[in-house]
């Protein structure tokens, strides 16, 4: 099953949005395989950024994600990471169509919320750079005896 790789970066920790951005993924239907918080270290900063090593916001990037903690998930469903890229936006909050948490939430490219992976590779690097494997739970809650 497809999983895909969420951080709910500082600026959506600082402004109590966790709760909010973890339902939304929740009522799609989508189920939840990993969880952290935590204080980013710069190492960890820079490798998941990589891609974006030339650019020049690189180095505020780094700053800003280092500042405060993040909620880390895996999401787990059928064609997750898309979807969750549907869910979060358009990286410009200001050009995120209403709807979107990027578009409901935020105003600022520099502080836009939540970051989510682009594609399915790109999952599977991020997942495994953030989480180790035995931190990752293997469930389907459509398959629990009790919940109605
Ligand atoms: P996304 O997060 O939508 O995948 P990118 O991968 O293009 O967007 O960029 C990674 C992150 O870098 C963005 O989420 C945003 O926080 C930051 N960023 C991108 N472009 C800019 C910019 N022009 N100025 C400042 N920060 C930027
Ligand atoms: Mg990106």
């Amino acid at each position: 099953m497809e999983r895909t790789f969420i951080a709910i970066k500082p600026d959506g920790v600082q402004r109590k949005l966790a709760g909010e951005i973890i339902r939304r993924f929740e009522s799609k239907g989508f189920t939840l395989v990993g969880l952290k918080f935590l204080k980013v270290s710069r190492e960890l900063a820079e490798a998941h950024y990589d891609v974006h090593r030339e650019k020049p916001f690189f180095s505020g990037l780094v700053e800003f994600i280092t500042s405060g903690p993040v909620v880390a998930m895996v999401w787990e469903g059928e064609g997750v990471v898309a979807a969750a890229r549907k869910l979060i936006g358009a990286t410009n909050p200001l050009t995120a169509e209403p709807g979107t948490i990027r578009g409901d939430f935020g105003v600022n490219i520099g502080r836009n919320i939540i970051h989510g992976s682009d594609a399915v590779e790109t999952a599977q690097r991020e997942i495994s750079l953030w989480f180790k494997d035995e931190e990752l739970v293997n469930w389907q809650p459509h398959l629990m005896p009790w919940l109605h």
